[in-house]
């Protein structure tokens, strides 16, 4: 055999309940080798063995369920989660916003999460932030940066930075992002929670949306549109978007009426689509908890029953869109609203209360959410040639998804995550009210 290359380290880690994102449960084998930060093997731990004259550091997880880092497609850094709006949040100066990140992204890597795919961050933030972390300076999940949302004047975020109008703005303002370093283009294709825009209207005309779709996919970079209403859906659908956001079928005056046929283009087509429950859920959480030590108030009851309706009416059109055949991704959309990251898995479970299965569920955060933002190749499952990103859980997922919040170890391209004190999962957990 070939005298070994210098400075290869070697791990194997052990465990009897290993999922390796593919199959539907633990696979047989049960020991894996890392060489420095890539699988380069999958096996029976007898056989699995570093090279002749190599070293290994053994990590035995025997009793614990090991499997692929969380990839969550779909997050917002530089927010606190604490129910302001983004229109509050921008105001905050960029260095600010650029610490909370910070904060933002370890919590995200210490509750299992290696992946993230960054939604919508105030000017370079988040492209600044990336630097610090593959510099080492920081400590952070890989991330996939949209750079800025697209969006038109006073559009849903265009507080963050890249407000365009027309074919030629928008095809510029992807090229710009391109050149900053994005990773995809975000667009807001409908108004949302910003004071100046509409949620029940498409925001571009589809000539731009066109534009921003085609120009994108020339480059090679994903699109994802947010879309809170039936129009918006429609006319992403039509410019070839990826994914579709939200996904909230509503009419023009709040009605809410699932369209058939829409979401049967988006499954012919192979849209992704990223619900974005808890985000919403979580809100009814805020309202809940506000109202315990409050004397009963006849607006708030209305408000959180209301709230309650919309909840089951979104998890009704998932299920739907499910049954279609619909491809459903993990992107929790923390820490917007009320919704703070580190909880990537409150969103698991909502997808899987909409109809998704057990395996499904974990896939959707695992290996479905890596190809719909295009990092397959390299994460959200274990296999030979993989980046080594891992999640040590104390008991396993399949037998109650809540074992996602058991987390022992996690492994980021091969290096153990220094998490600081074993508490501090707990402290990131966002717990339900009680009633
Ligand atoms: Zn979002």
């Amino acid at each position: 055999m070939a005298k070994l290359e210098t400075g290869s380290k070697f791990k194997i880690i052990l465990s009897n309940n290993i999922i390796d994102g593919i199959s539907d449960g633990p696979i047989k084998s049960d020991a894996i080798l890392v060489e420095d930060s890539k699988i380069v093997g999958l096996g029976n731990r007898d056989e699995i063995k570093p090279p002749i004259g190599a070293d290994a550091e053994i990590y035995d997880f025997s009793d614990s369920t090991v499997m692929p880092g969380m990839v969550d497609a779909h997050t917002h850094h530089n927010g606190f989660g604490d129910g302001r709006l983004g229109d509050e949040l921008v105001k905050l100066p960029d260095e600010m916003l650029v610490l909370n990140s910070a904060r933002n992204a370890r919590k995200s890597l210490f509750s299992g999460v290696t992946t993230i795919r960054e939604n919508g961050p105030k000017n370079k933030t988040m492209l600044e932030l990336r630097k610090s972390i593959l510099r080492g300076d920081q400590i952070g999940p890989r991330m996939m940066l949209c750079g800025r949302p697209i969006s038109i004047i006073g559009g849903h975020m265009s507080y963050f930075g890249s407000q365009v109008t027309g074919e030629v703005q928008s095809r510029a303002m992807v090229r710009q992002l391109v050149k900053e370093g994005s990773d995809y283009i975000k667009i807001t294709a409908t108004g949302g929670s910003t004071i100046t825009s509409d949620p029940l209207r498409p925001a571009f005309n589809l000539n731009e949306l066109k534009a921003i779709t085609e120009e994108a996919h020339k480059f090679n970079k994903l699109t994802a549109a947010h879309c809170t209403s039936t129009a918006g859906i429609k006319l992403s659908v039509e410019a070839n978007v990826d994914m579709i956001i939200h996904s909230v079928f509503k009419d023009p005056n709040g009605e809410n009426r699932f369209d058939n046929k829409i979401a049967e283009l988006m499954v012919d087509k192979g849209v992704y689509i990223n619900p974005t429950l808890h985000v919403f859920r979580s809100q009814i959480w805020a309202m809940q908890k506000n109202m315990i030590d409050k004397p009963e108030n006849k607006q708030d009851i209305l408000a959180l029953d209301k709230a309650k309706k919309e909840f089951d009416i979104r998890v009704e059109d998932l299920n739907k869109l499910i049954d279609l055949g619909a491809k459903v991704i993990t992107g929790s959309d923390s820490s917007w609203g009320d919704y703070q990251l580190g909880n990537t898995v409150y969103e698991v479970e909502c997808l899987e209360l909409a109809g998704l299965s057990r395996s499904k569920s974990l896939k959707s955060v695992t290996k479905e959410s890596a190809v719909s933002i295009g990092v397959d190749e390299s994460v959200g499952t274990l296999a030979k040639g993989k980046d080594a990103d891992i999640l040590v859980l104390g008991k396993n997922p399949y037998d109650h998804l809540d074992n996602l919040w058991k987390v022992r170890d996690v492994f980021l391209r091969g290096s153990i995550v220094d998490r600081g004190s074993t508490d501090s999962l707990s402290r990131i957990r966002q717990i339900p009210p009680r009633n």
